[in-house]
Protein backbone atom coordinates (compact mmCIF):
# COMPACT_ATOMS: atom_id res chain seq x y z
CA UNK A 1 0.00 0.00 0.00
CA UNK A 2 1.01 3.61 -0.98
CA UNK A 3 2.88 5.64 2.17
CA UNK A 4 0.31 8.41 1.17
CA UNK A 5 -2.43 5.83 1.55
CA UNK A 6 -1.36 4.65 5.20
CA UNK A 7 -0.84 8.28 6.75
CA UNK A 8 -4.77 8.75 5.20
CA UNK A 9 -6.16 6.00 7.29
CA UNK A 10 -4.36 6.90 10.31
CA UNK A 11 -5.75 10.38 9.78
CA UNK A 12 -9.15 8.73 10.00
CA UNK A 13 -8.59 6.52 12.31
CA UNK A 14 -6.93 8.77 14.64
CA UNK A 15 -9.57 10.98 14.70
CA UNK A 16 -12.50 8.94 15.64
CA UNK A 17 -10.50 7.43 18.13
CA UNK A 18 -9.54 10.88 20.07
CA UNK A 19 -13.45 12.04 19.76
CA UNK A 20 -13.08 14.28 17.08
CA UNK A 21 -14.90 12.51 14.01
CA UNK A 22 -17.32 9.73 13.69
CA UNK A 23 -19.17 7.84 11.33
CA UNK A 24 -22.83 9.20 10.56
CA UNK A 25 -25.45 7.11 12.36
CA UNK A 26 -22.65 3.84 12.79
CA UNK A 27 -24.53 2.13 14.62
CA UNK A 28 -26.45 1.06 11.73
CA UNK A 29 -23.76 1.29 9.59
CA UNK A 30 -23.25 4.73 8.72
CA UNK A 31 -24.40 7.07 6.12
CA UNK A 32 -21.87 7.29 3.05
CA UNK A 33 -20.13 10.81 2.91
CA UNK A 34 -21.90 12.09 6.36
CA UNK A 35 -19.93 12.46 9.45
CA UNK A 36 -20.12 13.49 12.94
CA UNK A 37 -18.32 15.69 15.07
CA UNK A 38 -17.50 14.08 17.97
CA UNK A 39 -16.81 16.60 21.25
CA UNK A 40 -12.77 17.47 20.69
CA UNK A 41 -13.98 17.26 16.71
CA UNK A 42 -16.57 20.07 17.88
CA UNK A 43 -14.02 22.15 19.42
CA UNK A 44 -12.23 22.22 17.00
CA UNK A 45 -14.48 23.18 14.22
CA UNK A 46 -16.14 26.36 16.22
CA UNK A 47 -12.32 27.97 16.54
CA UNK A 48 -11.57 27.74 12.93
CA UNK A 49 -15.11 29.15 12.81
CA UNK A 50 -14.53 31.78 15.12
CA UNK A 51 -10.55 32.71 13.77
CA UNK A 52 -12.15 33.00 10.24
CA UNK A 53 -15.22 35.11 11.45
CA UNK A 54 -12.71 37.70 13.81
CA UNK A 55 -10.72 37.74 10.28
CA UNK A 56 -13.47 38.04 7.66
CA UNK A 57 -16.11 40.03 9.71
CA UNK A 58 -14.72 41.63 13.10
CA UNK A 59 -11.61 42.70 11.63
CA UNK A 60 -13.34 44.47 8.96
CA UNK A 61 -15.08 47.72 9.20
CA UNK A 62 -17.10 47.33 6.21
CA UNK A 63 -17.80 43.80 6.21
CA UNK A 64 -20.76 42.30 8.03
CA UNK A 65 -21.86 38.66 9.11
CA UNK A 66 -25.58 37.38 8.95
CA UNK A 67 -27.14 33.66 9.07
CA UNK A 68 -29.84 33.05 6.14
CA UNK A 69 -32.42 29.73 6.41
CA UNK A 70 -30.88 26.91 4.88
CA UNK A 71 -34.56 26.79 2.98
CA UNK A 72 -34.80 29.29 0.01
CA UNK A 73 -37.93 30.48 -1.83
CA UNK A 74 -37.74 27.66 -5.27
CA UNK A 75 -36.93 30.52 -7.49
CA UNK A 76 -33.61 31.57 -5.70
CA UNK A 77 -32.00 28.26 -7.55
CA UNK A 78 -33.21 28.92 -11.21
CA UNK A 79 -32.15 32.11 -11.09
CA UNK A 80 -29.05 31.62 -9.87
CA UNK A 81 -28.61 28.68 -12.67
CA UNK A 82 -28.30 25.98 -9.97
CA UNK A 83 -31.38 24.38 -11.75
CA UNK A 84 -29.99 24.17 -14.95
CA UNK A 85 -26.62 24.17 -14.75
CA UNK A 86 -25.37 22.69 -10.93
CA UNK A 87 -23.93 19.66 -12.74
CA UNK A 88 -21.04 17.42 -12.50
CA UNK A 89 -19.74 15.26 -15.18
CA UNK A 90 -20.55 11.44 -14.36
CA UNK A 91 -18.93 8.22 -15.98
CA UNK A 92 -19.61 4.79 -14.85
CA UNK A 93 -17.23 1.81 -15.13
CA UNK A 94 -18.94 -0.84 -16.96
CA UNK A 95 -16.91 -3.88 -15.59
CA UNK A 96 -16.52 -2.56 -11.40
CA UNK A 97 -20.19 -0.97 -11.66
CA UNK A 98 -17.80 2.36 -10.35
CA UNK A 99 -19.33 5.95 -10.56
CA UNK A 100 -17.05 8.69 -11.11
CA UNK A 101 -16.31 12.17 -12.04
CA UNK A 102 -15.31 12.48 -15.65
CA UNK A 103 -13.67 15.69 -15.25
CA UNK A 104 -11.65 14.47 -12.20
CA UNK A 105 -10.47 11.40 -13.75
CA UNK A 106 -8.89 13.70 -16.14
CA UNK A 107 -7.83 15.98 -13.41
CA UNK A 108 -5.85 13.46 -12.09
CA UNK A 109 -4.02 12.22 -14.63
CA UNK A 110 -3.03 16.01 -15.55
CA UNK A 111 -1.35 16.09 -11.79
CA UNK A 112 0.25 12.76 -12.53
CA UNK A 113 2.00 14.49 -15.42
CA UNK A 114 2.76 17.49 -13.05
CA UNK A 115 4.43 15.31 -10.46
CA UNK A 116 6.63 13.65 -13.00
CA UNK A 117 7.89 17.08 -14.06
CA UNK A 118 8.24 18.21 -10.96
CA UNK A 119 10.56 14.94 -9.97
CA UNK A 120 12.45 16.20 -13.09
CA UNK A 121 13.34 19.06 -11.37
CA UNK A 122 14.08 17.71 -7.57
CA UNK A 123 16.55 15.69 -9.66
CA UNK A 124 17.89 18.20 -11.28
CA UNK A 125 18.52 20.34 -8.32
CA UNK A 126 20.10 17.72 -6.71
CA UNK A 127 22.73 17.31 -9.14
CA UNK A 128 23.30 20.56 -10.31
CA UNK A 129 23.27 22.00 -6.90
CA UNK A 130 23.83 25.85 -6.03
CA UNK A 131 24.16 26.34 -9.99
CA UNK A 132 20.82 25.43 -10.70
CA UNK A 133 18.57 28.12 -12.36
CA UNK A 134 15.04 26.52 -12.28
CA UNK A 135 13.35 28.62 -14.10
CA UNK A 136 15.85 27.82 -17.16
CA UNK A 137 15.47 23.83 -16.41
CA UNK A 138 11.75 24.18 -16.55
CA UNK A 139 11.40 25.79 -20.07
CA UNK A 140 14.26 24.35 -21.71
CA UNK A 141 14.62 20.59 -20.70
CA UNK A 142 12.99 19.04 -22.85
CA UNK A 143 10.78 15.75 -20.78
CA UNK A 144 9.64 18.56 -18.25
CA UNK A 145 8.56 20.63 -21.53
CA UNK A 146 6.88 17.50 -22.54
CA UNK A 147 4.78 17.14 -18.96
CA UNK A 148 3.90 20.26 -18.75
CA UNK A 149 2.73 21.43 -21.67
CA UNK A 150 0.76 18.21 -22.35
CA UNK A 151 -0.80 18.54 -18.73
CA UNK A 152 -1.51 22.36 -19.75
CA UNK A 153 -3.53 21.13 -23.31
CA UNK A 154 -5.36 18.74 -21.73
CA UNK A 155 -6.84 20.57 -19.02
CA UNK A 156 -7.42 22.90 -21.68
CA UNK A 157 -9.68 20.83 -23.90
CA UNK A 158 -11.59 19.48 -21.07
CA UNK A 159 -12.12 23.43 -19.97
CA UNK A 160 -13.70 23.82 -23.08
CA UNK A 161 -15.61 20.72 -24.00
CA UNK A 162 -17.38 21.31 -20.34
CA UNK A 163 -17.59 24.65 -21.38
CA UNK A 164 -19.66 23.52 -24.74
CA UNK A 165 -21.09 20.79 -23.37
CA UNK A 166 -19.10 18.23 -25.51
CA UNK A 167 -19.41 15.91 -23.05
CA UNK A 168 -18.58 13.20 -26.43
CA UNK A 169 -15.44 14.82 -26.16
CA UNK A 170 -14.68 14.47 -22.96
CA UNK A 171 -15.08 10.73 -23.17
CA UNK A 172 -13.02 10.87 -26.15
CA UNK A 173 -10.28 12.32 -24.23
CA UNK A 174 -10.76 10.03 -21.04
CA UNK A 175 -9.84 7.04 -23.86
CA UNK A 176 -7.75 8.73 -25.86
CA UNK A 177 -5.39 9.30 -22.45
CA UNK A 178 -6.21 5.30 -21.81
CA UNK A 179 -7.64 6.66 -18.14
CA UNK A 180 -8.74 3.58 -16.28
CA UNK A 181 -10.72 2.47 -13.40
CA UNK A 182 -8.06 3.43 -10.33
CA UNK A 183 -9.72 0.60 -8.40
CA UNK A 184 -9.95 -2.29 -11.23
CA UNK A 185 -7.67 -0.88 -14.16
CA UNK A 186 -10.78 -1.23 -16.69
CA UNK A 187 -10.93 1.18 -19.67
CA UNK A 188 -14.89 -0.15 -20.00
CA UNK A 189 -16.44 3.24 -19.95
CA UNK A 190 -19.94 4.56 -19.89
CA UNK A 191 -21.05 7.55 -21.95
CA UNK A 192 -20.70 10.66 -19.92
CA UNK A 193 -23.88 12.27 -18.17
CA UNK A 194 -24.75 15.50 -16.55
CA UNK A 195 -26.12 15.10 -12.88
CA UNK A 196 -27.91 17.64 -10.76
CA UNK A 197 -25.90 18.08 -7.49
CA UNK A 198 -29.30 19.34 -5.55
CA UNK A 199 -31.15 17.66 -2.91
CA UNK A 200 -34.53 18.02 -3.37
CA UNK A 201 -37.51 18.04 -0.52
CA UNK A 202 -41.19 19.47 0.16
CA UNK A 203 -42.84 21.85 2.14
CA UNK A 204 -46.21 21.45 3.79
CA UNK A 205 -47.99 18.70 4.78
CA UNK A 206 -50.77 18.21 2.19
CA UNK A 207 -48.80 16.58 -0.87
CA UNK A 208 -51.02 18.70 -3.25
CA UNK A 209 -50.07 21.87 -2.04
CA UNK A 210 -46.69 21.08 -1.10
CA UNK A 211 -44.15 23.36 -2.23
CA UNK A 212 -40.96 21.45 -4.06
CA UNK A 213 -37.72 23.39 -2.60
CA UNK A 214 -34.07 22.48 -2.18
CA UNK A 215 -31.46 22.54 0.20
CA UNK A 216 -29.17 24.98 -0.24
CA UNK A 217 -26.12 23.85 -2.39
CA UNK A 218 -23.97 27.32 -1.12
CA UNK A 219 -24.37 29.29 1.42
CA UNK A 220 -23.91 32.63 -1.13
CA UNK A 221 -27.75 33.12 -2.26
CA UNK A 222 -28.61 33.80 1.25
CA UNK A 223 -26.40 36.78 0.81
CA UNK A 224 -27.83 37.67 -2.29
CA UNK A 225 -31.60 38.17 -1.60
CA UNK A 226 -30.53 39.62 1.35
CA UNK A 227 -28.22 42.25 -0.33
CA UNK A 228 -30.51 45.41 0.26
CA UNK A 229 -32.00 44.47 3.61
CA UNK A 230 -27.80 44.65 4.96
CA UNK A 231 -26.89 47.57 2.80
CA UNK A 232 -30.29 49.86 3.95
CA UNK A 233 -30.39 48.86 7.08
CA UNK A 234 -26.27 48.62 7.55
CA UNK A 235 -26.23 52.10 5.65
CA UNK A 236 -23.15 50.31 3.84
CA UNK A 237 -21.29 51.59 1.98
CA UNK A 238 -19.36 50.13 -1.44
CA UNK A 239 -17.07 48.44 -1.39
CA UNK A 240 -18.69 46.24 1.55
CA UNK A 241 -19.09 42.51 1.93
CA UNK A 242 -21.74 40.22 3.78
CA UNK A 243 -20.27 37.31 5.15
CA UNK A 244 -21.73 33.87 6.49
CA UNK A 245 -21.34 30.54 7.45
CA UNK A 246 -23.49 27.71 7.59
CA UNK A 247 -24.67 23.85 5.94
CA UNK A 248 -24.71 23.21 2.31
CA UNK A 249 -25.50 20.35 1.00
CA UNK A 250 -24.99 18.38 -2.39
CA UNK A 251 -25.70 14.63 -4.12
CA UNK A 252 -22.14 14.48 -4.68
CA UNK A 253 -21.67 11.56 -6.98
CA UNK A 254 -18.16 10.61 -5.37
CA UNK A 255 -17.85 11.15 -1.98
CA UNK A 256 -14.77 8.96 -1.12
CA UNK A 257 -12.05 10.95 1.02
CA UNK A 258 -13.86 11.51 4.45
CA UNK A 259 -14.22 14.90 5.21
CA UNK A 260 -13.02 16.51 1.88
CA UNK A 261 -16.10 15.80 0.00
CA UNK A 262 -19.42 15.26 1.98
CA UNK A 263 -23.15 15.23 0.88
CA UNK A 264 -23.43 17.83 3.95
CA UNK A 265 -20.62 20.11 4.74
CA UNK A 266 -20.65 23.64 5.69
CA UNK A 267 -18.83 26.56 4.30
CA UNK A 268 -18.10 29.77 5.12
CA UNK A 269 -18.31 32.32 2.50
CA UNK A 270 -18.06 36.02 1.75
CA UNK A 271 -19.57 38.17 -0.65
CA UNK A 272 -17.62 40.95 -1.32
CA UNK A 273 -19.52 43.94 -3.71
CA UNK A 274 -17.99 46.66 -5.85
CA UNK A 275 -18.28 48.97 -8.18
CA UNK A 276 -18.38 47.26 -11.74
CA UNK A 277 -14.77 47.96 -13.56
CA UNK A 278 -13.51 47.06 -10.16
CA UNK A 279 -13.92 43.77 -9.53
CA UNK A 280 -10.21 42.43 -10.81
CA UNK A 281 -8.33 45.25 -8.51
CA UNK A 282 -10.28 43.20 -5.24
CA UNK A 283 -9.90 40.07 -6.84
CA UNK A 284 -6.10 40.34 -6.58
CA UNK A 285 -6.74 41.62 -3.17
CA UNK A 286 -8.77 38.64 -1.54
CA UNK A 287 -6.56 36.31 -2.84
CA UNK A 288 -3.39 37.47 -1.48
CA UNK A 289 -5.80 38.32 2.08
CA UNK A 290 -7.26 34.35 2.02
CA UNK A 291 -3.69 33.45 1.17
CA UNK A 292 -2.08 35.23 3.97
CA UNK A 293 -4.74 34.02 6.26
CA UNK A 294 -4.28 30.18 5.85
CA UNK A 295 -0.13 30.76 6.03
CA UNK A 296 -0.64 32.65 9.30
CA UNK A 297 -1.66 28.97 10.95
CA UNK A 298 2.13 27.75 10.32
CA UNK A 299 1.25 24.68 8.31
CA UNK A 300 4.26 25.26 6.08
CA UNK A 301 3.97 28.05 3.02
CA UNK A 302 4.95 24.80 0.65
CA UNK A 303 1.93 23.24 1.19
CA UNK A 304 -0.50 26.14 -0.61
CA UNK A 305 -0.50 26.99 -4.23
CA UNK A 306 -2.86 28.73 -6.87
CA UNK A 307 -4.71 27.18 -9.43
CA UNK A 308 -6.02 29.73 -11.74
CA UNK A 309 -9.55 28.43 -13.60
CA UNK A 310 -9.37 27.54 -16.70
CA UNK A 311 -13.08 26.46 -16.94
CA UNK A 312 -15.13 28.95 -15.19
CA UNK A 313 -18.77 28.75 -13.72
CA UNK A 314 -21.39 30.07 -15.48
CA UNK A 315 -21.24 32.82 -13.22
CA UNK A 316 -17.38 34.21 -13.08
CA UNK A 317 -14.74 36.34 -15.21
CA UNK A 318 -12.53 35.09 -13.24
CA UNK A 319 -11.81 32.30 -10.87
CA UNK A 320 -8.47 30.61 -8.74
CA UNK A 321 -8.82 28.01 -5.85
CA UNK A 322 -6.15 27.82 -2.94
CA UNK A 323 -5.31 24.38 -3.36
CA UNK A 324 -3.81 22.71 0.18
CA UNK A 325 -1.50 19.52 -0.20
CA UNK A 326 -3.85 17.12 1.31
CA UNK A 327 -2.65 13.47 2.61
CA UNK A 328 -4.28 12.42 -1.04
CA UNK A 329 -1.93 15.27 -2.69
CA UNK A 330 -2.94 19.27 -3.84
CA UNK A 331 -6.49 19.87 -3.37
CA UNK A 332 -9.10 22.36 -3.12
CA UNK A 333 -9.40 23.83 -0.35
CA UNK A 334 -10.88 27.48 -1.37
CA UNK A 335 -12.24 29.21 -3.98
CA UNK A 336 -11.99 32.95 -5.11
CA UNK A 337 -14.26 34.10 -8.04
CA UNK A 338 -15.19 37.31 -9.48
CA UNK A 339 -19.08 36.80 -10.04
CA UNK A 340 -19.50 39.49 -11.87
CA UNK A 341 -23.30 40.92 -11.58
CA UNK A 342 -24.83 37.59 -12.57
CA UNK A 343 -26.42 36.75 -9.38
CA UNK A 344 -28.12 40.43 -8.28
CA UNK A 345 -28.89 40.74 -11.65
CA UNK A 346 -30.58 37.30 -12.17
CA UNK A 347 -32.40 37.96 -8.63
CA UNK A 348 -33.46 41.33 -9.98
CA UNK A 349 -35.37 39.34 -13.18
CA UNK A 350 -36.66 37.01 -11.74
CA UNK A 351 -38.24 38.48 -8.98
CA UNK A 352 -39.24 42.11 -10.30
CA UNK A 353 -37.31 43.88 -7.27
CA UNK A 354 -34.27 46.10 -7.89
CA UNK A 355 -31.05 45.42 -6.23
CA UNK A 356 -28.59 48.26 -7.26
CA UNK A 357 -26.73 50.62 -5.37
CA UNK A 358 -27.32 54.48 -5.01
CA UNK A 359 -23.31 55.72 -5.26
CA UNK A 360 -23.19 59.14 -4.19
CA UNK A 361 -19.73 59.41 -5.62
CA UNK A 362 -20.54 58.46 -8.89
CA UNK A 363 -24.55 60.21 -8.97
CA UNK A 364 -25.49 56.80 -10.15
CA UNK A 365 -26.91 53.91 -9.50
CA UNK A 366 -25.79 50.40 -10.35
CA UNK A 367 -25.83 46.66 -10.04
CA UNK A 368 -22.56 45.72 -7.78
CA UNK A 369 -20.22 43.29 -9.18
CA UNK A 370 -19.02 40.92 -6.74
CA UNK A 371 -15.62 39.02 -5.45
CA UNK A 372 -16.49 35.53 -3.42
CA UNK A 373 -13.90 33.75 -1.33
CA UNK A 374 -15.64 30.59 -0.23
CA UNK A 375 -14.04 28.06 1.96
CA UNK A 376 -15.37 24.67 3.14
CA UNK A 377 -14.97 24.58 7.05
CA UNK A 378 -14.53 20.68 6.64
CA UNK A 379 -11.77 21.13 4.40
CA UNK A 380 -10.24 23.47 6.66
CA UNK A 381 -10.66 21.14 9.33
CA UNK A 382 -8.73 18.24 7.55
CA UNK A 383 -6.31 20.18 5.91
CA UNK A 384 -5.50 21.26 9.93
CA UNK A 385 -5.50 18.00 11.38
CA UNK A 386 -4.02 15.70 8.98
CA UNK A 387 -1.10 17.94 8.15
CA UNK A 388 -0.75 18.41 12.30
CA UNK A 389 -0.82 14.88 12.97
CA UNK A 390 2.94 13.27 13.61
CA UNK A 391 4.88 10.32 14.96
CA UNK A 392 7.76 11.39 16.46
CA UNK A 393 10.93 9.44 17.85
CA UNK A 394 12.41 10.93 20.17
CA UNK A 395 15.91 11.30 21.90
CA UNK A 396 16.04 8.16 23.72
CA UNK A 397 14.52 6.17 21.00
CA UNK A 398 10.67 6.43 22.23
CA UNK A 399 7.75 7.27 20.13
CA UNK A 400 5.17 9.53 20.37
CA UNK A 401 2.08 10.38 18.05
CA UNK A 402 1.64 14.62 18.74
CA UNK A 403 -1.26 16.60 17.19
CA UNK A 404 0.77 19.71 16.47
CA UNK A 405 -2.50 21.43 16.23
CA UNK A 406 -1.92 25.46 16.03
CA UNK A 407 -2.68 26.42 19.92
CA UNK A 408 -5.44 29.19 18.89
CA UNK A 409 -7.12 26.66 17.08
CA UNK A 410 -6.90 23.77 19.52
CA UNK A 411 -10.01 21.91 21.09
CA UNK A 412 -8.50 22.15 24.93
CA UNK A 413 -6.02 24.48 25.67
CA UNK A 414 -4.76 22.98 28.85
CA UNK A 415 -4.83 20.12 30.71
CA UNK A 416 -4.39 20.28 34.80
CA UNK A 417 -2.67 17.24 35.92
CA UNK A 418 -1.94 16.21 39.62
CA UNK A 419 0.75 14.72 40.22
CA UNK A 420 -0.64 11.78 42.04
CA UNK A 421 -4.24 11.13 43.63
CA UNK A 422 -4.15 12.28 47.26
CA UNK A 423 -2.61 14.70 49.81
CA UNK A 424 -4.82 17.39 48.50
CA UNK A 425 -3.33 17.86 44.60
CA UNK A 426 -6.57 16.96 42.61
CA UNK A 427 -7.97 19.36 44.97
CA UNK A 428 -5.34 22.10 43.97
CA UNK A 429 -5.69 21.18 40.53
CA UNK A 430 -9.38 21.78 41.08
CA UNK A 431 -8.72 25.20 41.36
CA UNK A 432 -6.51 25.78 39.21
CA UNK A 433 -9.41 25.21 36.41
CA UNK A 434 -11.84 26.60 38.30
CA UNK A 435 -10.06 29.97 37.94
CA UNK A 436 -8.50 29.51 33.95
CA UNK A 437 -12.05 27.88 32.70
CA UNK A 438 -12.92 31.65 32.63
CA UNK A 439 -10.55 32.25 29.83
CA UNK A 440 -9.80 28.88 28.10
CA UNK A 441 -10.95 25.13 27.59
CA UNK A 442 -9.20 23.57 30.13
CA UNK A 443 -9.15 19.69 30.93
CA UNK A 444 -8.63 17.94 33.83
CA UNK A 445 -6.84 14.39 34.24
CA UNK A 446 -5.22 12.18 36.82
CA UNK A 447 -5.52 8.58 35.56
CA UNK A 448 -2.46 7.13 34.78
CA UNK A 449 1.24 7.89 35.65
CA UNK A 450 1.91 11.22 34.18
CA UNK A 451 4.13 10.35 31.76
CA UNK A 452 1.10 8.41 29.68
CA UNK A 453 -1.35 11.43 30.61
CA UNK A 454 1.31 13.36 28.88
CA UNK A 455 1.13 11.37 25.39
CA UNK A 456 -2.37 11.31 26.05
CA UNK A 457 -2.78 14.82 25.74
CA UNK A 458 0.04 15.01 23.09
CA UNK A 459 -2.46 13.16 20.62
CA UNK A 460 -5.45 15.15 21.53
CA UNK A 461 -3.47 18.37 20.87
CA UNK A 462 -3.61 20.07 23.97
CA UNK A 463 -0.63 22.40 23.70
CA UNK A 464 -0.11 22.89 27.58
CA UNK A 465 0.05 20.04 30.40
CA UNK A 466 0.03 21.90 33.81
CA UNK A 467 1.49 19.85 36.75
CA UNK A 468 0.29 20.08 40.16
CA UNK A 469 3.05 18.27 42.44
CA UNK A 470 3.82 18.27 46.45
CA UNK A 471 6.25 20.83 45.63
CA UNK A 472 3.05 23.43 44.28
CA UNK A 473 1.52 23.48 48.31
CA UNK A 474 4.65 24.84 49.50
CA UNK A 475 5.25 27.97 46.82
CA UNK A 476 1.93 27.76 44.60
CA UNK A 477 4.30 26.74 41.24
CA UNK A 478 3.42 24.47 39.18
CA UNK A 479 5.06 22.73 35.79
CA UNK A 480 3.66 23.99 32.87
CA UNK A 481 5.03 21.77 29.62
CA UNK A 482 4.74 22.50 26.02
CA UNK A 483 3.36 20.08 23.38
CA UNK A 484 5.80 20.48 20.83
CA UNK A 485 9.10 20.92 22.25
CA UNK A 486 8.70 18.77 25.28
CA UNK A 487 10.20 21.98 27.47
CA UNK A 488 9.23 21.69 30.76
CA UNK A 489 9.33 24.90 33.00
CA UNK A 490 8.61 26.01 37.01
CA UNK A 491 6.14 29.31 36.82
CA UNK A 492 3.46 30.42 39.26
CA UNK A 493 -0.01 29.23 39.11
CA UNK A 494 -0.91 33.78 39.18
CA UNK A 495 1.32 33.63 35.79
CA UNK A 496 -0.57 30.56 33.98
CA UNK A 497 -3.30 32.53 32.45
CA UNK A 498 -0.79 35.33 30.81
CA UNK A 499 1.31 32.61 29.69
CA UNK A 500 -1.34 30.36 28.07
CA UNK A 501 -2.86 33.59 26.92
CA UNK A 502 0.25 34.57 24.70
CA UNK A 503 0.06 31.20 22.80
CA UNK A 504 -3.41 30.69 21.95
CA UNK A 505 -4.99 34.52 21.62
CA UNK A 506 -6.69 34.91 17.81
CA UNK A 507 -4.64 38.33 18.25
CA UNK A 508 -0.84 36.51 18.43
CA UNK A 509 -2.22 34.06 15.67
CA UNK A 510 -3.96 36.86 13.22
CA UNK A 511 -0.91 39.17 13.62
CA UNK A 512 1.00 37.00 11.41
CA UNK A 513 -1.18 37.92 8.87
P1 LIG B 1 -14.95 20.74 -5.92
O1 LIG B 1 -14.40 21.13 -7.27
O2 LIG B 1 -13.91 20.15 -5.01
O3 LIG B 1 -16.22 19.97 -5.98
P2 LIG B 1 -16.25 23.25 -5.91
O4 LIG B 1 -15.39 24.02 -6.84
O5 LIG B 1 -17.53 22.69 -6.39
O6 LIG B 1 -15.38 22.10 -5.21
P3 LIG B 1 -17.22 25.54 -4.56
O7 LIG B 1 -18.57 25.45 -5.13
O8 LIG B 1 -16.29 26.59 -5.04
O9 LIG B 1 -16.50 24.11 -4.62
O10 LIG B 1 -17.37 25.62 -2.97
C1 LIG B 1 -16.52 26.37 -2.16
C2 LIG B 1 -15.81 25.52 -1.13
O11 LIG B 1 -16.72 24.67 -0.45
C3 LIG B 1 -14.78 24.57 -1.71
O12 LIG B 1 -13.56 25.22 -1.91
C4 LIG B 1 -14.69 23.51 -0.64
O13 LIG B 1 -13.79 23.90 0.37
C5 LIG B 1 -16.08 23.47 -0.07
N1 LIG B 1 -16.82 22.31 -0.61
C6 LIG B 1 -17.45 22.22 -1.80
N2 LIG B 1 -18.03 21.03 -1.93
C7 LIG B 1 -17.76 20.33 -0.80
C8 LIG B 1 -18.09 19.03 -0.32
N3 LIG B 1 -18.85 18.21 -1.04
N4 LIG B 1 -17.64 18.66 0.89
C9 LIG B 1 -16.89 19.48 1.64
N5 LIG B 1 -16.56 20.72 1.25
C10 LIG B 1 -16.98 21.15 0.06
Amino acid sequence: MAKQEDIFKNVISHAKEYGYIFPSSEIYDGLSAVYDYGQNGAELKKNIREYWWKAMVQMHENIVGIDAAIFMHPTTWKASGHVDAFNDPLIDNKDSKKRYRADVLIEDYAEKLNIKAQKEIEKAQKRFGEAFNEEEFVTTNERVVGYLSKREEILKRMGHSLETENLADVKALIEELEIADPDTGSKNWTEVRQFNLMFGTKLGAEAAHAMDLYLRPETAQGIFVNFLNVQKTGRMKIPFGIAQTGKAFRNEIVARQFIFRMREFEQMEMQFFVRPGDEMKWYEYWKETRLKWHMSLGLGKENYRFHDHDKLAHYANAAADIEFNFPFGFKELEGIHSRTDFDLKAHEEHSGKKLQFFDTELNQNYVPYVVETSVGLDRMFLAVFASSLKEETLEDGSERTVLSLPAVLAPTKAAVLPLVKKDGLPEVAREIIEDLKWDFNVAYDEKDAVGRRYRRQDALGTPFCITVDHQTLEDQTVTIRHRDSMKQDRVAISELRGIINEEVSVRKWLMKM
